[in-house]
């Protein structure tokens, strides 16, 4: 099937359904940078987002790329071959201190949504723009080092190799920092694996003082805006491990290089945050690309490697053809 017919028919069995045939994706990153989907579709709901999937399944399609808020991606210049669901819309339930969200609910109203119920813990999360599904994916780490798997009870998915919900206990997995069951590089278990798509989230939080919570979130969210620039894709190397001693964080070994402020096309090092990469012309669309932000990196990488003898690892996840 065409994707002009395919387009037709989700639009006839789903309802309000927004799609876009050869549509550009950049802004739908933080970055602002990026090539078209084949089809992209919108979905603004947890029932349209299982009903797209179902459908696409059903109807034998490859398993459609989803973007959550496009907060740590990095979509090529040429685009993504196929399908994207651009995943939103907030659905929060509560029993007890269970909290079950939709995957495309946005981080930031669940940070609010829970401690306006006196229940705490993701206020350590405050100021990172995710949806759900995209902070499972990533495994965030919030500001005081915790990651967000500590939180997490039990995750539903769909898994796309079988056409089936499943619903997974988070303390199955070998989570470990920046990594999920859920990306490609992740090793074990073999039933793990990006064929799984999150739909929703079971996190166990505690009861406690949800105004001193949000407290410390707005304290939190002062500090990652001095030097956390939004037009990025949040960091774009990975921490070092506990065992690489004092120099652990990528940001210090590249601002000691005395890299901060360096350009590559219209892409610039922040001058701000040595691990953050901005884009310096996003209102004007292509002036920068993924290509120079791929040379930029590179050029770091090099950089880091001849003074540290360290290979930095991506943090950004690179959806397309690179
Ligand atoms: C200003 C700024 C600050 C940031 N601060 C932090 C920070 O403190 N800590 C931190 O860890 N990160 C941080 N980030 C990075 C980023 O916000 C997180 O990694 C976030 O979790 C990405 O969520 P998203 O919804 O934007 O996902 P996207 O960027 O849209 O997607 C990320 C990956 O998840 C996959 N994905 C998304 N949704 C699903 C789903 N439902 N099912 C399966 N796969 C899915 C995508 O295919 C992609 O591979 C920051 C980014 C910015 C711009």
């Amino acid at each position: 099937m065409d994707y002009s017919s395919l387009a037709k028919l989700l639009q006839e069995k789903i309802k309000n359904l927004t799609v876009h045939l050869d549509h550009p994706l950049a802004l739908y990153t933080t970055l602002k940078i990026g090539g078209p989907a084949d089809l992209l579709i919108e979905s603004k709901n947890p029932e349209q987002f299982i009903s797209i999937i179902k459908l696409l399944h059903q109807q034998k399609q490859p398993q459609p790329t989803i973007l959550g808020h496009g907060s740590n991606v990095l979509i090529s210049d040429t685009g993504i071959r196929g399908l994207v669901i651009q995943n939103s819309g907030d659905d929060i339930g509560i029993n007890n201190s269970k909290v079950t969200l939709s995957s495309g609910t946005s981080l930031p109203h669940a940070i609010d949504f829970t401690l306006n119920k006196n229940l705490v813990g993701l206020e350590v999360f405050a100021y990172i723009p995710a949806t759900i599904g995209g902070a499972v994916h990533s495994n965030i780490h919030g500001f005081d080092k915790s990651n967000f798997s500590q939180f997490i009870d039990s995750i539903e998915v769909f898994n796309y190799h079988t056409g089936k919900t499943e619903t997974l206990k988070s303390s199955d997995f070998n989570w470990s920092y920046d990594l999920s069951p859920f990306q490609d590089n992740f090793k074990n278990p073999a039933t793990a694996g990006p064929h799984l798509i999150i739909t929703s989230v079971t996190l166990s939080l505690k009861k406690g003082d949800g105004q001193l919570a949000k407290t410390k979130a707005e304290e939190i969210k002062a500090i990652k805006k001095q030097t956390q620039p939004f037009l990025s894709a949040g960091c774009t190397f990975k921490n070092l491990p506990a065992e690489a001693g004092p120099n652990q964080s990528a940001g210090l070994l590249i601002d000691q290089l005395g890299l901060k402020g360096h350009r590559q096309g219209n892409l610039q090092i922040s001058p701000l945050h040595a691990n953050f990469i901005v884009n310096t012309r996003p209102a004007t669309a292509g002036a920068a690309t993924a290509s120079d932000y791929i040379k930029l990196t590179e050029f770091i990488r090099q950089k880091v490697k001849d003074k540290y003898n360290i290979n930095l690892e991506f943090e950004i996840k690179l959806l397309g053809k690179f």
